[in-house]
């Protein structure tokens, strides 16, 4: 038998197949650069996503085919997976400004299996686990169905996922806004995050610069990774998710300051329409903060406001760190594993630090935040930047520093005096009023040498050091010139994310920052899509749904809640919210 004769059966059963298969599959090609194609767009470019669909066409093919079985394949956990995976590489490649492929195809799923779109997508949303576009696709049509409640609750079941997605977030208050109409009632929060914003002003995208990570997709590997340096126009990549550039790759620190992503996040701020920033997240937002327009003062900013500069020729007031992640906790909250940069990953910090950071930072009055993730004394590149500031080039740079305090310890003050001359404010985060509880959030942590360092740090605040102290008001302080959140900033300040592990000691808490001498802060615990929707699920005690939740809120009422030391900026998000 000849070898063609062989694969006759198989060419026959293939041809059948093809028959068979709904035309919009057969020509999967065509039926892409017809429907998905024009819902994108890229900053690379029209060819530069052709060549993307063209990559991701015969992989959603394969994971389409479970389609022939049937609805059925819906309710697989496998189809879900390899659906949203053929997609990744729209979804994570940070050029790619605007996506609606999963929305696209839901309508062709849903004739072929003769279904209704919004049971389509319900149905994979219930297997989706850890990947939102199916929970907001279902979202998105339960609104256009009126039914607004299940709408928030997919919004808050995606933002439980991933707290810094803007879709969900979108469709958060589009389910709010909703729920209003039809009379239904919402918090004060929830109130002032659907307020209209024209004619207010936000300092930070004209002020601040953060340098984070964000996921991307990697052609080389074909998986998703973590990209250092991605840049982002607010104080929390949570409360603007949107990336405006590189720290590490960018050419010059003016190209990064000045870069498209940020003069269109100025923008928006100037036009009053808001459009990057989370109205569910932002505390300046959610407590109705921002100033009217008439009543900004400062000269900078109001030259800004009236000539709607979004080019900025003097540079930024704050740059903000969080592009390494090395540590040496691994905090559930925050990481599975301990996190320390590699050579590769070292050498590319210190290009960045070396062709943006350092010249951002040199001659000039700046504030500079280390870190928001990782730790400024684990980590070797933010450490070479604290010793790079001991040069008399840096004599303008104040440091806002947010640390776990194990690597500061009073040697540490001794070796690194410039440490104590610079620091504007110091954060400590602890999450922990004993050594139970601090030795299983913060692990591997110690509890006897954070106690010991806070004394220390109490001690050096008490005696006035740090630069807030030494001024009344706190108001001549680097990052600013309109402090929208705090009536009178902090110097010395620990910190506290709320966990179901560890919210019964908050009160315990309060009265251990009045015994070092220090501030308190509350903050709410945010996905960052480490750990299963589940899990974090299960932590958060703010969810009104959470069993601990009636608990938790007692606890926020207990008096030693109310002493002047609790600073009242992130409080509004730990308070009940609808549900
Ligand atoms: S309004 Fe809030 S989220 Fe937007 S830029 Fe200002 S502080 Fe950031
Ligand atoms: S100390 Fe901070 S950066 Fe380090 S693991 Fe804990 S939360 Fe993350």
């Amino acid at each position: 038998m000849t070898s063609s004769m062989r694969n006759y059966p198989t060419l026959v059963l293939r041809r059948i197949r093809l028959l068979r298969m709904p035309s919009w599959r057969r020509n999967l090609s065509k039926w892409v650069s017809a429907n998905i194609e024009p819902r994108l767009a890229s900053e690379r470019g029209d060819a530069h996503l052709c060549e993307l669909l063209t990559r991701i066409t015969p992989r959603l093919s394969s994971a389409l085919q479970a389609l022939d079985g049937g609805p059925e394949a819906l309710d697989d956990l496998q189809f879900a997976g390899r659906l949203h995976q053929a997609l990744n590489p729209l979804m994570f490649s940070p050029e790619v400004t605007v996506r609606g492929a999963f929305n696209a195809m839901l309508p062709e799923i849903a004739r072929e299996l003769s279904m209704d779109e919004l049971d389509v997508a319900m149905r994979i949303a219930a297997v989706a686990g850890g990947r939102r576009e199916a929970i907001v696709a279902a979202g998105f049509r339960l609104l256009e169905r009126g039914r607004h409640d299940e709408a928030a609750a997919c919004a808050r079941r995606a933002l439980d996922i991933m707290t810094a997605c803007p879709l969900s977030q979108k469709l958060l208050m589009d389910a709010l806004r909703a729920r209003r109409s039809a009379g239904g009632t919402l918090t004060a929060a929830e109130e002032n995050g659907l307020s209209d914003l024209r004619g207010r002003f936000c300092p930070r995208p004209f002020e601040v610069i953060v340098s984070g990570q964000g996921l991307g997709w990697n052609e080389k590997t074909g998986l998703t990774e973590q990209v250092m340096g991605s840049t982002y126009a607010c104080d929390c990549a949570a409360w603007v998710p949107f990336v405006t550039g590189n720290m590490l790759e960018g050419e010059s620190p003016d190209a990064v300051w000045n870069s498209a992503g940020m003069q269109e996040v100025r923008r928006s701020v100037l036009d009053g329409d808001y459009s990057y920033c989370s109205r569910s997240m932002c505390p300046a937002i959610v407590n109705g903060n921002l100033p009217r327009n008439e009543e900004v003062t400062a000269p900078r900013l109001r030259r800004i406001i009236d000539r709607r500069e979004t080019i900025l020729s003097d540079g930024p007031r704050l740059v903000a760190l969080g592009h390494d992640s090395s540590c040496n906790l691994a905090c559930p909250t925050c990481r599975n594993d301990l996190m320390m940069a590699n050579r590769e990953e070292s050498e590319r910090l210190d290009r960045g630090r070396d062709r943006v950071i350092l010249p951002m930072l040199r001659n000039r009055q700046i504030g500079v935040h280390m870190t928001s993730w990782g730790d400024p004394f684990a980590s070797r590149h933010y450490r070479s930047i604290l010793e790079a500031l001991r040069g008399p080039d840096y004599d303008g740079v104040g440091i806002f520093l947010l640390t776990n305090g194990l690597g500061l310890t009073r040697h540490t003050w001794e070796t690194m005096p410039q440490l104590a001359e610079k620091i504007v404010e110091l954060r400590v985060s602890v999450d922990a009023a004993t050594k139970a509880t601090y030795e299983n959030v913060r692990r591997p942590g110690k509890w006897d040498v954070i106690r010991e360092n806070l004394t220390a740090m109490g001690e050096l605040s008490r005696a006035g050091t740090f630069i807030r102290n030494r001024f009344a008001s706190g108001r001549e302080a680097v990052s600013s010139d309109l402090f929208i959140d705090l009536a009178t900033p902090y110097s010395f300040v620990i910190a506290f994310v709320v966990q179901s592990a560890n919210f019964r000691e908050m009160p315990e808490f309060v009265r251990l920052a009045e015994e070092i001498g220090a501030d308190v802060v509350f903050q709410k615990y945010y996905s960052f899509g480490h750990e299963p929707a589940a899990v974090f699920t299960s932590k958060d005690v703010t969810a009104p749904t959470h069993p601990e939740h009636n608990e938790f809120q007692t606890i926020l009422r207990d008096p030693a809640m109310q002493n002047p030391r609790v600073t009242k900026t992130f409080m509004a998000q730990l308070e009940t919210r609808s549900a």
